[in-house]
């Protein structure tokens, strides 16, 4: 459920970090009706909803809301806000008067690159994986672009879902742009990226201690 603290803003569960209840705001059923929904109409299929999508996969707030509420009539300008303030992995952008997804994309949009200092990136895989990138890099398989992790720790995480005992590539972010390899970042955990040839690759050592 979603419920707002008087110090934090939206949280979700039952009890914010400070220990506060505060307010209530969503259950849990409709968090996840309204996260799915979304996902749909901000990453896979805003057309089939009737929505106008600009290339950097902005979309009016108002015309959303709208066409969300024709499906779930309680949904209201506040839930959303809610759930997107209250999502930890920051999938959501509401700017102005428009929303949009940050990443996970299965259409084509235009997301903003790289400008900050991240340096070193981190990707996990299995074993088997990671035989295959070796030779070949890293490709998206799903989804339009690879999901990088800004740290090991994120990379193991991520990593975690899939195998027991990953093993953690890393690369040099402006190394791999300056060979022309496009990057965006995503949120503080995630970087997007294109394809990663295997000479930006990089094992790390697990005997060896990180730097
Ligand atoms: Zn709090």
């Amino acid at each position: 459920m979603i419920r707002k603290c008087p110090n934090h803003g939206y949280f979700r569960g039952e009890v914010c970090k400070c220990g506060e209840t505060g307010k209530y705001i969503m259950n849990t059923e409709r968090t996840e009706r309204m996260g799915r929904f979304l996902s749909g109409a901000l990453r896979h299929f805003p057309d089939d909803l009737g929505l106008t999508m600009n290339k950097y996969g902005w979309v009016d707030f108002e015309v959303l809301l709208d066409v969300m509420k024709s499906r779930y009539p309680w949904a209201s300008a506040l839930n959303i806000k809610a759930l997107v303030e209250s999502d930890e992995k920051r999938r959501y952008q509401i700017s102005n008067n428009d929303i949009r997804a940050r990443y996970g994309h299965s259409i084509n949009v235009d997301l903003d690159f790289v400008d900050n200092d991240l340096e070193i990136l981190y990707y996990g895989a299995s074993q088997e994986e990671a035989d295959i990138i070796k030779e070949t890099g890293i490709r998206p398989i799903r989804q339009r672009y690879i999901h990088l992790s800004t740290s090991y720790e994120k990379a193991i995480e991520a990593a975690g879902y899939h195998s027991d005992n990953p093993v953690i590539f890393k690369l040099d972010a402006f190394d791999a742009m300056d060979g022309g390899v496009k990057m965006m970042i995503a949120n503080e955990f995630i970087v997007l990226s294109e394809e990663v040839p295997p000479e930006f690759l990089e094992i790390i050592d697990k005997n060896k201690s990180l730097e």
